[in-house]
This record gives structure tokens, sequence and C-alpha cells, in this order.
């Protein structure tokens, strides 16, 4: 499989008033063609950060300081503006976080799809656009006579977040983002959503980069996982090893706390502490106030994200040179 997205040193702050939150700090990853990444972490971690900045879709006050989003040999972060919209949604759609609150209450979902085309100057007459609109929502097992004259209130939340995942496909996208595509639905919509996505993933031949803070529905729907801490990967690992040899001590401690729920409630072992302020966070390794197997070295030096073993990648002074690689 070819990379066909290669995000290199992406550092995003937001400014605030009593300074600088450092919520994307050296974000660098490589996605393959056709295949599905999960990006994930807690809340706050950093997530939407990192897929805001990729789509230039920061609020006013994010920065973005430095990094590249490498498509197809170009870098997204530097394309005019004009070119940038010609390739946003064409070729890379997004569904945002909460992205249900932006569907306009007053709007028959129809006049959503139109809106579309419009901001992208696509010239379909009314039968083509009622014709993709309804392909599209089929796609997402969604009855097109039903629900595109219906106003979003009249959806559930599961029917919503499927009319935006179908408006985000509409122009036939090779590269569908979403950040946090289940969240905000119950367990039962979820796993529909998910099987969804599984299924549209295989039908259009699509790759998928999506968020959550839910290790569980990664491990049902990703290829590969990168695990964010406070701003940083600390492993980029294909699923399987992610959950069955997990290198970084965070990721083996968050696998600790959701293991614990489908089995031996007595295996419960939660991290201790809590996430850091990112407007201050700690210096060296951001997970080092937590982590059992901290080093001098680890107060100091921000570990650099290194490939190991089979190409997993690693973000651990205890896998760089120097450092113990037997814990
Ligand atoms: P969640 O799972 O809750 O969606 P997340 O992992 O997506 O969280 P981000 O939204 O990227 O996290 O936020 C990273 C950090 O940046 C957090 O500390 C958050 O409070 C802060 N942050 C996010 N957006 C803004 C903003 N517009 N202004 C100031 N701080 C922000
Ligand atoms: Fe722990 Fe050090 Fe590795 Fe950070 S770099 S996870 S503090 S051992
Ligand atoms: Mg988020």
């Amino acid at each position: 499989m070819n990379s066909l997205i290669k995000v290199e040193n992406l550092r995003a702050v937001y400014l605030v008033r009593e300074g600088t939150i450092k919520a994307a700090d050296g974000i660098s990853f490589d996605v393959q063609e056709n295949s599905v990444t999960a990006i994930v972490g807690e809340s706050a971690s950093g997530k939407s950060t990192i897929i805001e900045a990729m789509t230039r879709t920061l609020p006013p006050n994010g920065r973005l300081l430095e990094g590249k989003v490498l498509y197809k040999g170009k870098d997204l972060l530097a394309l005019k503006k004009e070119e940038f919209r010609r390739i946003k949604w064409k070729e890379i759609a997004l569904v945002p976080q909460a992205a249900q609150q932006s569907l306009n209450p007053t709007m028959k979902i129809i006049d959503h799809f139109k809106d579309t085309i419009e901001a992208h100057r696509i010239n379909w007459n009314h039968d083509q656009l009622i014709q993709k609109a309804s392909e599209k929502l089929e796609m997402v097992r969604l009855n097109p006579d039903a629900v595109l004259c219906s106003y979003p209130m009249q959806l559930s939340g599961g029917m919503k977040q499927r009319v935006l995942i179908a408006l985000a496909l509409l122009l036939d996208p090779e590269v569908l983002i979403l950040d946090e595509p289940t969240s905000a639905l119950d367990v039962l919509t979820q796993a529909y959503i998910v099987q969804l996505l599984k299924e549209l993933k295989k039908k259009l031949n699509i790759t998928l980069i999506f968020v959550t803070h839910d290790i569980a529905i990664a491990a049902e729907l990703a290829d590969k996982v990168a695990v964010i801490y406070a701003g940083n990967i600390v492993e980029y690992n294909s699923v399987f090893r992610i959950f069955k040899n997990p290198l970084h001590p965070y990721t083996k401690g968050l696998l600790g706390s959701i293991m614990a729920i489908n089995a031996d409630m007595s295996k419960i072992k939660p991290i201790p502490g809590a996430p850091p302020s990112l407007l201050t966070p700690p210096s060296g390794c951001r997970f080092h106030p937590r982590c059992e197997h901290a080093m001098d070295i680890c107060k100091k030096e921000k570990p650099p994200l290194i490939t190991v073993e089979d190409g997993a990648q690693v973000a651990c002074h205890l896998y760089s040179q120097g450092g113990r690689k037997d814990a």
C-alpha cells in the first residue's frame, strides 16, 4: 500500500488570555491508501486539533506554527486557498466533531445537499442533485424519499450522523475524515455506525481517518491506531499490535483500564494522576509525572517518535538509544 497522506511535524496552538495552549506538538504520521486510521486519546488530548490543523479548519484563536500535510505530493497547508478548496470535499471530506449542530434547523436535508454543491461550484441540475443525494443516502441506509424533505429536528441523532456522512460522500472523496463519528449516540446506534463505516470502506475503497476517545471502536474499525497523549503521538502501530503488544507505558495503561471493563474488575488499573494542562505541559516527555518507568532523561528531553520492531512507532526513552528496552 502507498502512503496517501504524510503528516510532518504539525504544531498547533490556541491563544488564550492565560497564554498559549500547546495542543498539537510535533505530530507526524503516514496514512496508507485505502486504510483506516484511528486517532485515539482521552478528552482534551488534542485529537480534534490535529484534524483541524490538517484540514485548515482551526478556530480563529488557533494558530498553525509549523508542519506539512503532504497529499499526493502536495503540501495541503501551503496551497493557495482556492486550490485547497478544490481538494477539500472533492478529494478529502470532513465530518467535524459535533457536526450535527451545524445542520441548519430551518433547512430541509435536500437544501443541505444543495448548499454543498453550490459551495463547491458544482453545476448539477435539480434532478442530478436528487439522484446523487439519494445514492449517498441509500449508501448510509436512509430512505431518500423520507429524509430529503425532512428537517433535521425530525431525524434521530443516528440518522443525522448518517446524513452528515452522506453529505461528506456527495462528491466521491478519496479520503473521509470523521471526528468522533459515534459520540453522543447510544451504544446500539454507535455499533450501527461502525458497521456502516466498515461497509462503506469496503464498497468505496475509501481511505478513512477517524477520531475517537473509545479504543474499543478503534479496535473494531481501524487498521492502524495513533495514540495521542497531551498533544503528542506516543504510539503509532497496527491495531493488532496495539492490542497484542502495546509498547508505550501510556498505551499499556489505557488498555489496562478498558480491558478490565470486559473481564475481571479486580484487574482495573487506572493510570495514576491526571492528564496535564496544555497551557503548561510537563517538560521532556509529557507523560513523565504519571509514568512508573520515568528516568532522569524523561524530564529533560522529549522522546522522538522512532520506528522499532515490525514498523511500530513509539515515542519513549525506554526504546531510544541509551534507555532501557526491557520494561
Ligand atoms: P475531545 O475528546 O474532548 O474532543 P480532543 O482530544 O479533541 O478532546 P482538542 O479539542 O483538540 O482535544 O483540545 C486540545 C486542547 O486544546 C484542550 O486543552 C482544549 O481545551 C484546548 N482547546 C481546544 N479548542 C480550543 C480553543 N478554541 N481555544 C482554546 N483552547 C482550545
Ligand atoms: Fe515513561 Fe520516560 Fe517513556 Fe515518557 S519517555 S513514557 S516518562 S519511560
Ligand atoms: Mg475533539
